[in-house]
């Protein structure tokens, strides 16, 4: 089992909800494609 949890995709940049590249934005990693943001986490 090599599952990966959301933690770890943020980890490495990637989106865990579409798999796109996450972009650093405003000091939170942000996911030019489906709008999903790291920043929610407080
Ligand atoms: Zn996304």
């Amino acid at each position: 089992m090599a599952e990966e949890s959301e933690a770890e995709k943020v980890k490495k940049g990637i989106c865990p909800l579409c798999g796109a590249k996450l972009v650093f934005q405003e000091g939170c990693k942000t996911c030019p494609a489906c709008g999903w943001s790291a920043c929610s986490m407080g």
